[in-house]
């Protein structure tokens, strides 16, 4: 028998409508994704990568449920989700200080999903929360404080907190280092690693940082205009990426290539306008490697040459 993967996503599209036309008087159709199918086992790190527009934030989004897939499937432990199944699911979010209420002391903020989803008595949440504040790395003094009183790294802590209190099997964390100062940031990965042993977590992983994806990722799938273009294992990926925009993004940051092909050139040019995307693959107009067909046809999602950790959508993937 087959175990289903933790996470399934099935031919996810999202669509926005957008105001079009030189005097914004038209209307036209944003795909923020356009049929992203992709897998998180149980205990995996998977990183979303992918320049700004490219449709991380609304995959992390509909993954949390905070946003509905226009069409596709997402399916937690082989069943669609649902209330009860959203709390195994928690977001980390970019910047903490937004995203904790200023107004609430830190025992409120990390107790708050535990009361709402009514698990546990007053003692028991208050005990859970003050394990979570030890767990993080803060001192019990830090419950009866507000996160205005705390540095960016231990906001973070504070977030990282709540977002356990539920006890979830899944993360999505959304650009959780970008926030914070270099220094501070290997305090907050080595805790999510620590974590992820500890209780077998899985994390989505979304971020710009290539060297903190190659650090932290099992595997990385590449975004491009709401397209999967790329998925492999972290160490696949960095070393034989087969796609020419996953090339062009780690070229961008040749510390981190680590031998092996330099597949193209770098990445030049300005992501395309998605109101009036390319045609064909919609990458073409910055490919050095474009050909007629590129214009035309857009690349379907294959094993580059035969191997299944590595699938990309590019008509040339794994030519010489
Ligand atoms: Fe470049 Fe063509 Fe491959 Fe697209 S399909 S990435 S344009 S070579």
């Amino acid at each position: 028998m087959t175990r289903s993967p933790l996470l399934e996503l099935t031919d996810i599209s999202v669509a926005f409508a957008q105001k079009a036309g030189w005097f914004g008087d038209g209307r036209g159709t944003i795909y923020a994704l356009a049929h992203v199918s992709l897998t998180l086992d149980a205990g995996e790190t998977l990183a979303l990568v992918g320049e700004s527009g490219s449709g991380k934030t609304t995959l992390g989004h509909v993954i949390a449920g905070l946003r509905s897939p226009d069409a596709g499937a997402v399916m937690l432990r082989g069943r669609p989700i649902d209330k009860a199944a959203r709390r195994d699911i928690q977001l980390i979010f970019q910047d903490p200080f937004s995203a904790l209420d200023p107004r609430m002391t830190v025992a409120a903020l990390v107790e708050e999903p535990l009361r709402i989803q009514q698990v546990g008595s007053s003692k028991e949440r208050r005990a859970k929360v003050a394990r979570l504040i030890d767990k993080v790395g803060l001192p019990q003094d830090a419950l009866n404080r507000y996160p205005h009183e705390f540095s960016g790294g231990q906001r973070q802590r504070i977030a990282i907190a709540r977002a356990l209190a539920p006890d979830p099997i899944l993360i999505v964390a959304d650009e959780p280092l970008s926030a914070l100062d270099a220094s501070v940031q290997s305090g907050i990965v080595n805790l999510l690693r620590q974590f992820q042993r500890q209780r077998g977590l899985s994390y989505l992983f979304i971020s710009h940082d290539l060297g903190v994806v190659n650090h932290l990722a099992d595997r990385v799938a590449v975004l491009y205009l709401g397209r999967l273009v790329e998925i492999a294992s972290t160490a696949r990926l960095f070393k034989q990426p087969a796609h020419p925009y996953t090339a062009a993004l780690l070229d961008a940051v040749p510390r981190i290539r680590r031998g092996g092909r330099r597949a193209t050139a770098n990445l030049n040019g300005e992501m395309p306008n998605p109101l009036a995307p390319p045609s064909g693959c919609a990458f073409h107009p910055r490919c050095p490697r474009a050909a007629d067909i590129c214009r035309k046809e857009i690349p379907v999602l294959a094993p580059v040459n035969g191997e299944a950790t590595q699938l990309a959508a590019c008509h040339f993937a794994g030519a010489a």
